[in-house]
């Protein structure tokens, strides 16, 4: 087997000053679990399985993640949930004079993430909660953190994988915007015997290193995830593709942008292919404008600013339409899962789509039954 040796730039952990990425790191000592049983919305997704209950099972071992991506959404999901923690961390930089920091600016970790798994897992005599040899559902994670921001994070999603592995029967699909995710394997983390119930993934939204590093702070260099992914694929394991999120190209160019991210991620060697715009949510769309000009990115910035705001409604959704049809051209149907939020106005056109791999999001989509796990 080929080493895979690539190193990840900028996920150095310092134990001295307890910080990731510069980040302080902060834990949550009320959390009782790692595995969220009931995530019906990353089923809807299709990124874990839905069971007879319509959920899903999702894997978090922390809060808030060692990056710091424009469009990330999980500190409006998160923040009641860590409002204490961070007040109290804040209460003590204020008594020393310091500036107080954002939920984005700390990592938030749960103590014990083994631990937790172990107890959500096993019975206290030590037998499995789910011993059924035949549920292979497909769990996700992390729908909260990177679960390969540096080799330590790293270490700790093997040693939840592998509990998970040896005491159950589930596939786990892991997704990350680091290279080192790939060392899983080359680092020989999780045995041989074990990954084919593996499905690895990073988030390849766009083709250029600027881009990302402007809008996806610490990550990897989009480079080094598409180089892990084909080290994954020439070694004959499970891959799945991840284009999200993909801005507006500047040139306004569709079909090229589509062809030649499909060519990087090499769509046949991929299960399946994830694809999302920039979601909508919260801060996402100023902040991710505000990366790209501090990068001095103006045309990828023009571009999005061409489709952002209540006058823009028409370029928002026709950008959607056309990042969604030129996929269409290059991804199978049955391997496409374009993740779309539709509403009142847009949802029967989307309708149409599910045949060619649109799967429709939001209360509009549930209210009308279109959502993947309903309809
Ligand atoms: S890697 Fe994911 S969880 Fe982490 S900051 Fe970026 S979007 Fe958020």
């Amino acid at each position: 087997m080929k080493k895979y040796t690539d190193q990840h730039r900028g996920g150095a952990c310092s134990t001295e000053t307890n910080s990731i990425n510069g980040k302080p790191v902060l834990l949550r000592p009320n959390a009782r679990t790692v595995l969220n049983l009931k995530s019906r919305a990353f089923a809807e997704k299709l990124l874990c399985d839905s069971s007879h209950d319509n959920e899903g099972v999702t894997l978090n071992p922390g809060d808030a993640c060692v990056f710091r991506c424009s469009f990330c959404y999980v500190g409006l999901q998160m923040i009641k949930v860590d409002k204490p923690i961070l007040e109290n961390f804040n209460a003590g930089r204020r008594a020393r004079g310091e500036h107080e920091l954002g939920f984005e600016d700390v990592v938030i970790r749960r103590p014990d993430p083994v631990g937790l798994l172990r107890k959500q897992l096993l019975h206290g005599n030590g037998r499995s909660r789910f011993p059924d040899p035949d549920d292979n559902r497909v769990i996700f994670g992390s729908t909260l953190v990177d679960v390969a921001g540096t080799m330590e994070l790293l270490r700790e999603t093997a040693s939840l994988a592998n509990l998970m592995l040896n005491n159950t029967a589930w596939q786990i699909r892991l997704l990350s915007k680091s290279n080192l995710l790939a060392r899983l394997f080359s680092d020989n983390l999780i045995p041989e015997r074990h990954r084919h119930r593996l499905i690895l993934g990073f988030s390849t939204g766009t083709l250029s290193d600027d881009v990302a590093a402007a809008i996806e702070v610490g990550t990897a260099r989009v480079s080094k995830r598409i180089r892990a992914l084909h080290w994954l694929q020439d070694e004959g394991y499970r891959t799945f593709g991840m284009i999200c999120p993909s801005l507006p190209p500047p040139d306004g160019d569709y079909e090229r942008f589509s062809r030649e991210i499909c060519e990087a991620i090499r769509i046949d060697r991929c299960e399946h292919v994830w694809a999302e715009v920039i979601n909508l949510r919260g801060k996402s769309l100023v902040r991710t404008l505000a990366g790209l000009h501090q990068a001095g990115l103006r045309r990828e910035a023009d571009a999005l600013s061409a489709v952002m705001g209540s006058s823009n409604k028409a370029a928002w959704e026709r950008y959607a339409r056309d990042t969604f049809c030129a996929h269409t051209r290059h991804v199978p149907a049955d391997k496409l899962r374009f993740l779309q939020y539709v509403d009142d106005s847009t949802a029967a056109w989307w309708a149409g789509q599910r045949k060619h791999g649109a799967v429709l999001l939001g209360k509009a989509a549930v209210k009308r039954k279109l959502s993947s796990i309903d309809g």
